[in-house]
């Protein structure tokens, strides 16, 4: 497949990629997964936007003021256009997927569940689509159910724990750990049928496929802005206007209000019910700025590209042997990430040995400490791509995996 553009001319649009890194040695970064880095574009709106237009939003009437809203909601237009939201006023900007789950476990699940009602997560959830749930199950009475994965890394569909008492469905687009892209509108329509609300995590999802909202089936998605090439600090979620009406506020505090008096409140519009306190006005811009780049490179280029690399990753592994690779083989199912344990070595290990040679991996439990136990290991080396990545950063892993090896012999 045509990845429609050329990853070695795309990094040099990546500054910190010219970086050396222990005394001459070139950067081979490989943990996107965890946190990608910024092109120049990014980098250069967040600088303007500091230098010439900073002031705080919603408020004022002076220009600066005025510059600033209009940046801001800008980048919530960009992000709306970016995932398919029928409106701008549907996305709400928090921080990122971890609060943006919060936001709804919290403020959702208070308001919607009761003793007994059961919460479904899958086996393969990042701690933050797992932790907030059982907070509010804690909170409720509800109970959690997991949803397990097959020995494969796929969704066990045959195993579905959704039942009449399921009234959420918390699911990961795509997961970090095994890069498996979920059925999310097949187990979705599922819980649709017996009335849950189903809150997809696409932090992994939205940077690498293109995600439409209105038909990946889930009623709430959140997403991260440092995971799609934008600032720490930026994200946010989306759900139906509706749903975002009806669900009481998550934080209190200043520009979530209409009317204060000193013993009650009512509450501002939608997404602004969602945003109290000053927000993170110049990362939201910078993510804008994020989602023009990608758009500019097509995200279906960008699902292509990630789709060779990793099956050029997959290749060179299993060549390795022996070598356990996490995670479905048909690339078509899965995203550029790719977890691997290698027998005789700890992954901090060999982390520590790939860094010496200036490879970025990330070794550990990936937040997912129910998965590892799965699959009976404590952690994994980690090695995800993204639209900066070529074959020469695979060739590089592989030649260190080698190269670890013959240094601890194993
Ligand atoms: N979900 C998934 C699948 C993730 O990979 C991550 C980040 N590793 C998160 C949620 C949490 O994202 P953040 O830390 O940006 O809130």
């Amino acid at each position: 497949m045509d990845a429609g553009f050329d990853a070695r001319v795309v990094r040099k649009d990546f500054p910190i990629l010219e970086r050396r890194v222990h005394g001459d040695l070139p950067l081979v970064y490989l943990d996107s997964a965890a946190s990608t880095q910024r092109p120049r574009a990014v980098i250069d709106a967040m600088q303007r936007f500091e230098e010439h237009s900073y002031a705080n939003v919603h408020r004022g009437v002076y220009v600066l003021a005025e510059e600033a809203t209009a940046a801001y909601e800008d980048a919530r237009t960009a992000i709306a256009g970016f995932i398919g939201a029928p409106s701008p006023r549907e996305i709400v900007f928090t921080r990122g997927a971890t609060e943006s789950i919060n936001l709804v476990a919290s403020a959702w699940g208070r308001a919607n569940l009761h003793e007994g009602d059961e919460i479904v997560v899958t086996e393969m959830e990042h701690h933050s689509n797992l932790i907030p749930w059982q907070l509010v199950a804690a909170a409720t009475g509800a109970v959690l159910r997991m949803w397990p994965v097959t020995d494969e890394g796929l969704l066990d569909l045959a195993a579905s724990p959704i039942t009449e008492r399921t009234k959420v469905l918390a699911i990961t687009a795509m997961s970090n750990v095994l890069g498996t892209i979920n059925p999310v509108a097949v187990a979705a329509a599922e819980a649709h049928a017996v009335g849950a609300l189903v809150v997809a995590d696409a932090a992994q999802a939205v940077p690498h496929l293109p995600i439409d909202v209105t038909t990946l089936g889930a009623d709430v998605v959140v997403f991260s802005g440092h995971k799609m090439l934008g600032p720490t600090g930026s994200g946010g979620l989306w759900a139906r206007r509706e749903l975002l009406e009806e669900m009481p506020p998550f934080l209190g505090g200043g520009e979530m209000i209409l009317e204060v008096w000193h013993d009650r409140a009512t509450w501002n519009e939608v997404p602004y019910k969602f945003e109290a306190g000053t927000p993170a006005i110049t990362s939201q811009v910078g993510l804008g700025a994020a989602v023009r780049y990608l758009e500019g490179l097509g995200m279906d280029a960008v699902r292509a590209h990630e789709i060779e690399l990793t099956a050029y990753a997959l290749e060179l592994l299993s060549a390795l042997e022996p070598i356990r690779i996490f995670g479905p083989q048909d690339v078509s199912q899965r995203g550029g990430v790719v977890s691997f344990w290698l027998d005789d070595v700890h992954p901090h290990d060999l982390a520590q040995l790939l860094d010496a040679r200036g490879i970025a991996v990330r070794a550990g439990h990936h937040c997912a400490q129910p998965l590892m136990r799965r699959y009976g290991i404590p952690a994994t080396t980690r090695a995800s791509f993204y639209v900066y990545n070529t074959s020469d950063d695979v060739d590089a892993l592989v030649e260190g995996i080698a190269a670890a090896r013959s240094t601890l012999g194993f």
